[in-house]
């Protein structure tokens, strides 16, 4: 008899970050996971039961009983339990922002309740109905509520209520609650869809994926080029373990972004689907956690936060376009959506399934001979589309050729004519054009020439406030050039395309367009992506301009042309995974082209035509890009063969911010010295984050480079332990391999 509860308070200050024992009062039963509500100094607050003893150290008149039951089911389960700790380990934040990763919010303080209505039901049929209609020839408006109970239960509001009140009486009619579910609205409507006959290489991999579940679970790398039915290969998978009785996840990068692969998995799983993230309305996210909770629905498709669905015995954890930034979390705690399916799987005993077109190098590098096998993927490849469709033919364009013959446009003439047959053809066109660059770094028209680093080997940023070219990685600064240091050519200048401008100029071109643009500035209403997708499908529109948002994921069977406006931009960003970024996306977005019976063409504009990303893209050739990006990864001694981490110093005061900066440096400088770790250092500096100002508030940094074998988890660990110990003005945040280095 547990006479003892471990409990974390649910408030999210560090200093309360610890286990609080209460006493369990005499008749309250409390199991872990439960939450509870327990007197803390002068108020009552709520919090998590950890776990429950028998014993406890603590003299008795120091012990406090708990105050009551909040939820009387455990919101937490054992495993969730234990992947929380294991949070709290890996990722240093504090036990209880690792818990309410895994709860609604609504849940805690109760604010949303399950939706209940009275319903009403026929409790009389054949004969006896008849009979009891034949009595009742008086009583119109009971007889009406008979008459439509025959064609099912009906919720009592919408009934007359003194009828309805008599008919219940005289044992006619039987009323009961019910849990009412709001549904999201991907997964209105009916599941329908049958089963193609798979593929030789879908069949292949979906055997060795299922003999691995009925073993006891594994971990794998899906690398399927666009177009080869990864999809299919999921809902296989998944459905194995479903008939094994076991549950699945499947993370997709942004459920706005993917609505077909939510389309498609629940026009096979129909109500055995749910979808969780986070632009459900409160309702719909907190009754899809109970279906899910509830063993209701057994396969979650969601966000990162998905992995956190109350499952129960999963058997495969699927995640999609595997080499999305957005599986890392960039608010504390800060996870990696990937390494979380990694552990869960793990506890489980599931299949944890990679996918995508473009893996990470960091992950390809995993399905490499020599990994230790706790590290290790094992590789399953699609090499060709379904039903042998042909890759797209990719053309690169090199604008500065154009620009020497005097065309000055946003199109190229190739572009251009390209656009004018796909539209004569009644086809479809995508064209695309990369925002992440947008206007930020210094090029020449004329010869292509980039401004970057010296010291870094990344491109130079413009700041226009101190109009300066600056390196976000140590700090360097240049005036920004007048002319190319290059060529000479004045036509030196700051690079960037809107999307509204390619419209405007697709309008112009050719009036006869029907143009959809989709950008952050279409679809900031809920649900606008899901619209203009629509009108796109259906035909409405014929030519989609976007960013992005256009290049995941999407299957449009009639698109023969897909026109890569600028590709350069996001090659040049100051990041050392500029051009591995610039390779996923522009594989990504040629593979939208030619998915059907209409073949595809490809048009990449780019002042950098040799460049390895943009060649290796057009030729889709994913192996010879490993090989080379791995190779400069190596000897630039960029993740992942080195780790980056950074603690980043916010305060409305910049000398508060550059002092905790430069003494946590002097700091951790002595601690690597003592530990011995220096030698694993390879950088180790305090400067002004690359926006020293955000929100009103002062940057600083402390970056940290080191060798990915040195004791990382040790040095981070410290710095956490210094960012905690922040002077109370400064604000202090340790990120590692940040997504975003700004
Ligand atoms: P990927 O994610 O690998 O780019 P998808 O999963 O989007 O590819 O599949 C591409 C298209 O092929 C989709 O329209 C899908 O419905 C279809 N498809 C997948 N497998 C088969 C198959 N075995 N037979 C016929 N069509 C298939
Ligand atoms: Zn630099
Ligand atoms: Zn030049």
């Amino acid at each position: 008899m547990a006479e003892y509860a471990q409990l974390v308070v649910d408030l999210s200050v560090d200093a309360l970050d610890r286990l609080y024992t209460y006493a369990v009062p005499e008749g309250m039963s409390v199991r872990p996971g439960q939450l509870v509500a327990a007197p803390f100094g002068p108020r009552t607050v709520e919090g998590f039961v950890v776990s429950l003893s028998g014993e406890c150290d603590l003299p008795p008149e120091k012990l406090r009983p708990l105050s009551r039951v909040v939820q009387e089911e455990p919101v937490i389960l054992p495993d969730l339990m234990e992947l929380a700790r294991w949070l709290h380990g890996r990722y240093l934040c504090n036990l209880v922002d690792a818990l309410r990763l895994m709860i609604p919010s609504q849940l805690r303080g109760e604010r949303v309740r399950p939706r209940r209505v009275r319903m009403a039901r026929l409790a009389l049929s054949g004969e006896a109905l008849e009979g009891f209609e034949a009595v009742s020839r008086r009583a119109p408006r009971q007889l009406e509520i008979l008459t439509r109970l025959k064609g099912g239960d009906v919720p009592t509001a919408l009934l007359d209520a003194g009828a309805l009140r008599a008919l219940e009486k005289k044992g006619a009619v039987t009323l009961y609650e019910s849990v009412l579910r709001r549904t999201p609205r991907a997964l209105a409507g009916e599941p329908s869809d049958a089963d193609p006959e798979l593929t030789q290489e879908q069949r292949q991999a979906v055997s060795r994926l299922t003999r691995a579940l009925e073993d006891g679970g594994g971990r794998f790398l899906l690398h399927g080029v666009t177009g080869s039915g990864k999809t299919e290969v999921y809902i296989r998978l998944i459905r194995r373990a479903l008939e094994m009785g076991r549950s699945a996840v499947v993370l997709v990068p942004e459920i706005a972004l993917t609505p077909q692969m939510v389309a498609w998995l629940h026009g096979r799983f129909g109500g055995d689907a749910a979808v969780l993230h986070s632009a459900l309305s409160a309702g719909e996210r907190f009754d899809e956690w109970q279906r899910i909770r509830s063993g209701e629905a057994r396969v979650v498709i969601g966000a990162r936060s998905a992995i956190f669905a109350p499952l129960q015995n999963i058997g495969a954890i699927v995640v999609d376009e595997e080499h999305e930034t957005s599986y890392q979390s960039d608010r504390r705690p800060r996870y990696d959506a990937r390494q979380v399916a990694w552990e869960r799987a793990r506890q489980h005993g599931a299949v944890l399934l990679l996918g995508s077109a473009t893996p990470s190098i960091g992950t390809y590098m995993r399905c490499m001979p020599g990994v230790r096998p706790e590290n290790r993927l094992e590789l399953i490849e699609l090499r060709s589309r379904v039903n042998g469709r042909p890759l797209p033919e990719v053309d690169i364009v090199d604008m500065r050729d154009e620009f020497a013959r005097g065309n000055h446009s946003i199109f190229s003439a190739r572009l251009a004519a390209r656009l004018r047959a796909c539209l004569d053809e009644g086809h479809q066109a995508m064209l695309f054009i990369n925002r992440r660059g947008h206007s930020t770094f210094v090029s020449c028209r004329a010869c292509g020439y980039v401004a970057r680093c010296d010291q870094c080997d990344v491109t130079m940023t413009y700041h226009q406030a101190e109009n300066a070219l600056r390196c976000h990685y140590c700090g360097k600064t240049l005036p920004p050039p007048k002319k190319c240091p290059q060529c000479g050519s004045a036509y030196i200048k700051y690079f960037g395309a809107g999307t509204q401008r390619v419209q405007e100029e697709v309008r112009r071109l050719f009036p006869d367009a029907r143009v959809a643009r989709m950008d952050v500035d279409t679809t900031r209403q809920k649900d606008a992506h899901a619209r203009i997708l629509e009108r796109f499908r259906d035909g409405d529109a014929n030519v989609l301009v976007g960013t992005q948002m256009i290049a995941k994921g999407l299957d449009f069977p009639n698109v023969s042309l897909v026109g890569v406006v600028a590709a350069d931009l996001s090659l040049n960003l100051p990041d050392y995974r500029s051009v591995e970024r610039t390779f996923q996306l522009l594989t990504q977005v040629a593979g939208r082209a030619g998915r059907a019976d209409v073949p595809g063409n490809v048009v990449v504009q780019t002042y950098d035509p040799e460049h390895y990303g943009i060649r290796l893209a057009a030729r889709q050739d994913y192996r010879a890009f490993y090989t080379r990006e791995s190779a400069y990864r190596r000897v630039a001694m960029y993740p992942p063969f080195t780790v980056i981490a950074r603690v980043v110093y916010s305060a409305r005061d910049p000398e508060d911010a550059q002092s905790a900066a430069r003494e946590d440096a002097r700091r951790l400088e002595a601690y690597l010295d003592g530990t011995g770790a220096r030698r694993d250092t390879l950088q180790l500096a305090a400067m002004e984050a690359p926006i020293k100002l955000l929100r009103g508030e002062a940057r600083w940094q402390l970056l940290v480079k080191l060798y990915f074998k040195a004791d990382v988890e040790a040095v981070a660990a410290h710095m956490q332990a210094l960012a905690d110990a922040a002077p109370k003005n400064v604000r202090a945040e340790l990120e590692i391999n940040p997504n975003n280095m700004f």
